[in-house]
């Protein structure tokens, strides 16, 4: 893709975002896009910057290291949003803002202790397999409640809400119902007593389903292929 594409790209998704959250009687500033950028060159990661992207999401640990200091003079915000090897975490919690994809006890402890020896604060999200399928990473929406409740005794790993990954599908109003899952476990985390600041955030919805998602109650989502064309 040229710079020109895709800051047109950005534009274009930014309206449909839109154009979704007040279908659904939503307000546009409460769904946040985050431009996913693995396997994309620095140089297509600044053209989206220059066009307005700030939330940036990485799935590997070491591509976002690298090219969080090739842009370290640009205003973003990283999202860690792959699969966390507990091994690996201390390389991302000095910098990063959101983490997407904690899917154990495990890794959110990992995450507590570092964000304590670096200092801060880390936000993140439990990831649920809302759909059952078995090749996803997550937990079981039957674990989630319990777990969530575990998660909030941690001191500085936050939990601000849930994230999923439905399965690809072609269409997009396949997945509705996986996200209207996940809204609901959200709704019935918040009714066993987690308070709602803890549950504020749901990261769902990716290049094929964003609209549908951002309908179904969205926070954030993740978008690479309709911004920067598809991955080689
Ligand atoms: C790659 C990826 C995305 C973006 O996928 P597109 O279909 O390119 O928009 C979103 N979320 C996660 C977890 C990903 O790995």
């Amino acid at each position: 893709m040229s710079d020109s594409e895709i800051v047109h790209n950005i534009g274009e998704v930014k309206r449909r975002i839109a154009a979704a959250a007040e279908r659904a009687g939503r307000d546009p500033d409460d769904v946040v896009l985050v431009t996913v950028t693995k396997t994309r060159s620095v140089a297509e990661i600044r053209a989206a910057v220059e066009a307005g992207a700030v939330d940036l999401g990485e799935n590997y640990v070491q591509e976002m290291e690298e090219k969080a200091e090739a842009l370290a003079e640009c205003d973003v915000r990283w999202h860690a949003i792959g699969h966390l090897q507990t091994n690996k975490i201390r390389k991302i919690t000095p910098f990063v803002s959101l983490v997407h994809s904690v899917d154990s006890l495990r890794v959110a402890n990992e995450i507590d202790r570092r964000a304590e020896m670096d200092g801060r604060v880390l936000p993140f999200l439990l990831q649920v397999n809302v759909s059952g399928e078995e090749s996803k990473f997550g937990v079981a929406a039957a674990e989630a409640v319990e777990l969530a409740g575990q998660m909030l005794e941690l001191e500085h790993g936050l939990l601000v809400g849930l994230m999923t990954m439905p399965p690809y599908s072609e269409d997009p109003e396949t997945n509705r119902p996986f996200f209207r899952r996940l809204r609901e476990l959200r709704d019935r985390i918040i009714d066993s007593g987690v308070p709602e600041r803890h549950m504020r955030q749901l990261s769902m919805g990716m290049t094929r389903d964003f609209e549908v998602a951002v309908e179904e109650g969205a926070t954030l989502v993740r978008v690479g292929t309709a911004i920067f064309g598809p991955r080689q």
